[in-house]
């Protein structure tokens, strides 16, 4: 079966057609790191994540770049602020951002450019744009002649007007049409800056996305993603300049935007200050869960921000978890004699039903939220099967085995519930501390052999001990 997405530049839902066989390349714009993700980010991220990890069920081998803006206004606001160097807060929020990303159960990118590493490649596009008489440089500025771009507005669906009469009045002078944009900015003192044919600057921050996607994935790429914040200025302008710059080769073909996650039908914003930190959620609901949340709406219809809708998401996670763990208790229980499963061919067919029913779902523009029903229906037929036949049986292996795989499509791991690993870990910490006051007790004694043997015991199985002036620490290795 095909699958098909809904593509902004057409406005209607696409056969997917890949620029080479058997590979996908995609490219989202990722954060802006001056400060902790909010889960209006992780919306996007988890999204897009769930569109990788279905495509390479789906078969294909999927090189998937997602940038760091680690220069911008706003990241060398904060580090006046804050007094640090706008470079080093960045690069803490870099680090901060893939803790909270594994969290989220999202697998790291093929590759993560930063802006700032990709500096002579920007000013390598607006060198060529600037030879095409699509940009003019004045007083160290460089910008983008948007009129003399053919398609500016496809994407949006704005002209020129339209896009004048709903913005600002800009009275910048120097710009030759108020709509025209930076494609780099003269270095004011105290800011980061790099040197280029126009003088000390730094670049805007449209020509990354441009630079980095193109290095990266070449001419033509596959998809191109982002929240829908983006498709008017971002997108525009990254069109704009690349097929300015490629000179009316394709840039990007298929362009999918999330909507927003809102608070109280307001766009979660780290401007408007309305939003909560992945970090912040993440202290009252395991990674897994928020991303069961994120996921269990189609990714262009809004969502908004809802504690008691957390609750709901964890409830019908745990529910899956909780099918898993009675079939994997059940399969480990032998057939007793005499007893056969009843009508064993039902859950087989419950089981390809719900892996049909779960591709149908995703290839309908990736609608995550209808192939849950599917898995909620094959946990319902298994626990139904459970209720008559709770022993192992090569059809409720099987059924286990594919709602194991399809939650593991969505990146869910049925098998190994979060919050259940969370206990045991508290457990063992709980198990160690009694250990190591027996070992305690045991030198008070003077009962060496007794502490050492506890000491060897653990190196055994992978414990090592380390005696500190505050007592003796444990990590485990390997
Ligand atoms: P930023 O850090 O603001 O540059 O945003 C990083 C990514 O998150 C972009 O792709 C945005 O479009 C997306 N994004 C920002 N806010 C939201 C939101 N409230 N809902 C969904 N996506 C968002
Ligand atoms: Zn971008």
């Amino acid at each position: 079966m095909s699958l098909k997405l809904f593509n902004t530049m057409s406005r209607q839902k696409e056969e997917f057609k890949p620029r080479e066989t058997g590979k996908v390349a995609m490219y989202t714009c990722g954060p802006t790191v001056y400060n902790y993700v909010h889960v209006g980010n992780g919306r996007m991220l988890v999204v897009f994540d769930m569109v990788r990890r279905y495509l390479i069920y789906k078969g294909y081998d999927v090189t998937f770049v997602q940038n760091f803006t680690d220069i911008d206004d706003k990241i060398i606001k904060r580090g006046l602020e804050e007094g640090v160097d706008p470079l080093a807060l960045s690069r803490k929020y870099i680090e901060e951002y893939f803790q909270d990303a594994q969290a989220l159960k999202i697998l790291p990118a093929t590759i993560h450019p930063k802006a700032t590493e990709n500096i002579p490649e920007m000013i390598e596009i607006i060198r060529g744009l600037i030879s095409n008489g699509l940009a003019y440089e004045v007083e160290g500025d460089v910008y983008f002649a948007v009129d003399k771009s053919l398609h500016y507005g496809q994407l949006s669906g704005r002209s020129l007007e339209d896009m004048q009469a709903g913005a600002r009045v800009d009275v910048d002078e120097r710009k030759k049409h108020p709509m025209d944009f930076a494609l780099w900015k003269k270095a004011k003192p105290g800011e980061p800056s790099w040197e280029s044919p126009w003088g000390n600057g730094r670049p805007g921050w449209h020509i990354e996305c441009s630079a980095m996607s193109l290095k990266y994935l070449g001419a033509g790429f596959d998809i191109h993603g982002g929240g829908g914040d983006l498709v008017f200025p971002h997108h525009e302008n990254e069109i704009a300049q690349s097929e300015g710059y490629l000179q009316g080769k394709p840039f990007a073909h298929y362009w999918m935007h999330n909507a927003f996650l809102t608070i109280n039908q307001q766009k979660m914003s780290k401007s408007l200050g309305n939003f909560f930190t992945v970090r912040e959620i993440l202290e009252y609901f395991p990674g897994e869960v928020i991303r069961f949340y994120l996921l269990g709406t189609h990714y262009r219809n809004p969502l908004d921000f809802d504690d008691e809708n957390l609750r709901m998401a964890q409830k019908g996670l745990e529910r899956l978890q909780t099918s898993i763990r009675l079939a994997g208790e059940a399969l480990a229980r032998t057939n007793p004699d005499g007893l056969k499963p009843k009508e064993n061919e039902e859950l087989l067919q419950a089981a390809e039903t719900a892996r049909q029913e779960f591709i149908a779902a995703m290839d309908d523009d990736f609608n995550s939220a209808l192939a849950y029903a599917s898995l909620f229906e094959l946990a319902k037929n298994m626990n139904a099967y459970l209720q008559d036949y709770p022993y192992a049986s090569p059809e409720l292996a099987k059924a286990r085995e594919t709602l194991l795989e399809l939650a593991g499509v969505l990146g869910f791991d049925l098998e190994h519930p979060e919050s259940q690993e969370r206990a045991k870990d508290e457990k063992l910490a709980q198990v160690m501390e009694v250990l190591l006051a027996v070992r305690v007790k045991a030198r008070q004694k003077k009962d060496w052999e007794m502490a050492d043997f506890i000491r060897d015991q653990l190196k055994e199985i992978g414990i090592a001990l380390e005696d500190t002036p505050q007592g003796a620490r444990w990590t485990i290795k390997g």
